[in-house]
C-alpha cells in the first residue's frame, strides 16, 4: 500500500502542477485601478496640492499575476465645485474595451484671516472733543467686503476692530486715538498789521481775534501791550498775546506809526483823489471826522439839496479840503435847460461856498459828469457849457474810479471797488458821495489801505491831472 501511494503522489502532483499552471495562464486578465491615499483631502488655502498618485494594472483576475503597468493610459482631470475652493479631481483610465473613472475630492481650508483697513487720521483730537470714527473697510480673501460685519469698539483711547470671515477666521485692529492739544490758537488782526495815526488823535482798537482749535473763541483771553503815544511822532508796536488752556501760545504784533506829514510814510508813487459828492449832508460830519484823524485831504463837490447841512462847507474848507461846485439844485432838467440855466445854477452855488468859506471856488463837476447822456433833450448843452466855464476860466473834473457807492449799502463792497482800481492807475479820481452812510466806514478803510500800501491822498486843485470824460452831448 505504501509503495502503491507514493506512485500515485508522483503522478498526481505534476498533473495538479500541470493543470494549475495553465489555469494561470489560460485564466482571463482584467484592469485593476485604485487611488493611493484618501479619496477626500483637505488642504490649507496656502498649501500646493499635491497628488498622491494611483495604481493602474491590467493582471491576471485569478491570484493578480502576470501583471502590465498601465498608468499611462490614466488621464486626470478636474471639475469645479460652485466654489472654486473646493473641486474634485477626476481620473479616467481606458484601456481596451474597458473605461473606468475614479474620484478625489479636494477641499481648500481658508485659515487667511480678512483685512481692516482704517482711513488713517493723524489730527489730534481734543478732550473735550467727540470722537468721530475716520472710517475702516474689511477685506476678505473668500468673503470679499464684509466691512458691515466689522464690530467696532471704543476703549479709552484705543478703538478695537473685530471682524470673522465664513470660515471663522478672526482679525482683530486697534486704533489709538491721539488725544491732546499741541496746535497754537490763531491771533487774527483786523484792520491791517500797519497802521497810521496822525499825530494827536486818538488810536482806536482796529480789532482782533484770537481762536484755539480746542478751546474755541479765546479773543477774551488776549493780553494787549501797547505803547503808543500819539503825542509824539514815531514807529510804536502793539503786542497781542494769547495762550490757549494747554498753554500753547502766539503772539501777533501791529506796527503803528504816528505822524505828522504823510509825506514822511513811504510811497508808492500813485496819487488817490478822493472826491465826495452831492452833499454837504447828514454824514459829512462823520466823513470830516475820518479824514481829520488821518490828516488826510479830499474834495467836496458841494451841492444846496440839504441847505440844513450848508455850514459844514466851512467846516470842508478850514480843515484843508478843496471845496468846489457841483450844482445848486442837482435838478438835471432844470440845470441842462440852457446855458443861463446852468450858469445861474452854478452861480448860486458859488455864492453860498463864497458866504461860507469867503472864496470862490474855481472847480466844478457836471451834475452826472462830462460824459452824461440824461441832458440830450438840450442836444449840445453839455459841450456849450464846457466851453463857456473853460473861456470863463473854470476847470471841471470828472472821476476815473468809481466806488459805486449807489448801487450798494455795503462799506466793503464799495471798499474794494476803490482799492482794486486805484492799484491799477498812477492817479486815481474817485467818486464817491458824501450823502451815503455806508462811506463813514469805507472812507477809513480806503484811507487805511491807501496809508499801509504808500499811496499819497491829495485833494483837487487846478493845476491837478486833467481827468475828463468824453463828452457826449
Ligand atoms: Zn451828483
Amino acid at each position: 500500500m505504501k509503495k502503491r501511494s507514493k506512485i500515485l503522489i508522483l503522478i498526481l502532483a505534476p498533473t495538479i502542477l500541470l493543470v494549475s499552471f495553465l489555469l494561470l495562464v489560460f485564466s482571463k486578465r482584467e484592469t485593476f485601478f485604485s487611488l493611493k491615499g484618501n479619496n477626500s483631502i483637505t488642504i490649507n488655502i496656502d498649501q500646493k496640492y499635491k497628488d498622491e498618485g494611483y495604481t493602474a494594472k491590467y493582471c491576471t483576475k485569478f491570484l493578480h499575476l502576470f501583471c502590465k503597468d498601465i498608468s499611462s493610459n490614466v488621464k486626470i482631470t478636474s471639475t469645479e465645485d460652485n466654489n472654486i475652493y473646493n473641486y474634485n479631481i477626476i481620473y479616467t483610465l481606458k484601456y481596451g474595451n474597458t473605461s473606468k473613472e475614479l474620484k478625489r475630492e479636494v477641499k481648500v481650508k481658508d485659515i487667511e484671516s480678512p483685512n481692516i483697513e482704517l482711513v488713517e487720521n493723524n489730527e489730534e483730537l481734543c478732550e473735550n472733543q467727540e470722537y468721530v470714527e475716520p472710517g475702516y473697510k474689511a477685506i476678505d480673501n473668500i468673503d470679499g467686503d464684509i466691512t458691515d460685519k466689522v464690530v467696532v469698539e471704543k476703549k479709552d483711547n484705543k478703538v478695537f476692530y473685530t471682524v470673522s470671515d465664513s470660515s471663522g477666521n478672526k482679525k482683530v485692529t486697534i486704533r489709538t486715538i491721539k488725544y491732546g492739544d499741541s496746535v497754537k490758537p490763531s491771533i487774527i488782526l483786523t484792520g491791517g498789521e500797519l497802521n497810521y495815526v496822525y499825530i494827536n488823535t486818538d488810536f482806536t482798537e482796529r480789532g482782533y481775534k484770537a481762536n484755539d482749535n480746542c478751546d474755541g473763541d479765546i479773543t477774551d483771553k488776549v493780553k494787549v501791550i501797547s505803547n503808543i503815544d500819539t503825542s509824539k511822532e514815531g514807529n510804536y508796536e502793539i503786542t497781542y498775546n494769547v495762550s490757549d488752556s494747554k498753554g500753547n501760545t502766539s503772539t501777533q504784533t501791529r506796527k503803528v506809526v504816528v505822524y505828522s506829514d504823510t509825506s514822511a510814510i513811504p510811497k508808492n508813487g500813485k496819487t488817490v483823489y478822493l472826491t465826495f459828492d452831492d452833499g454837504p449832508g447828514p454824514y459829512t460830519d462823520d466823513i470830516l471826522d475820518i479824514l481829520k484823524r488821518y490828516n488826510i485831504k479830499a474834495t467836496f463837490f458841494v451841492t444846496n439839496q440839504f441847505s440844513n447841512y450848508k455850514n459844514l462847507i466851512n467846516r470842508e474848507y478850514s480843515e484843508g479840503h478843496t471845496v468846489a461846485i457841483h450844482t445848486y439844485s442837482h435838478k438835471f432838467k432844470e440845470v441842462y435847460s440852457s446855458l443861463d440855466a446852468y450858469l445861474n445854477d452854478f452861480n448860486n452855488m458859488n455864492q453860498i461856498v463864497y458866504e461860507e468859506t469867503g472864496n470862490y471856488s474855481k472847480i466844478f463837476r457836471f451834475p452826472g459828469g462830462s460824459s452824461n447822456t440824461i441832458s440830450k433833450f438840450n442836444p449840445g448843452i453839455v459841450t456849450a457849457i464846457a466851453n463857456k466855464m473853460t473861456e470863463l476860466g473854470y476847470t471841471y473834473f470828472d472821476w476815473n474810479v468809481d466806488s459805486n457807492d449807489t448801487g450798494t449799502k455795503d462799506p466793503n463792497t464799495i471798499y474794494q471797488n476803490v482799492i482794486r482800481e486805484i492799484e491799477k492807475r498812477n492817479s486815481s479820481v474817485v467818486l464817491m458821495h458824501d450823502i451815503k452812510k455806508a462811506n463813514i466806514e469805507s472812507t477809513q478803510k480806503i484811507i487805511e489801505y491807501g496809508l499801509n500800501n504808500g499811496f499819497t491822498f491829495l485833494p483837487l486843485t487846478e493845476s491837478s491831472p486833467v481827468t475828463h470824460h468824453h463828452i457826449n452831448n
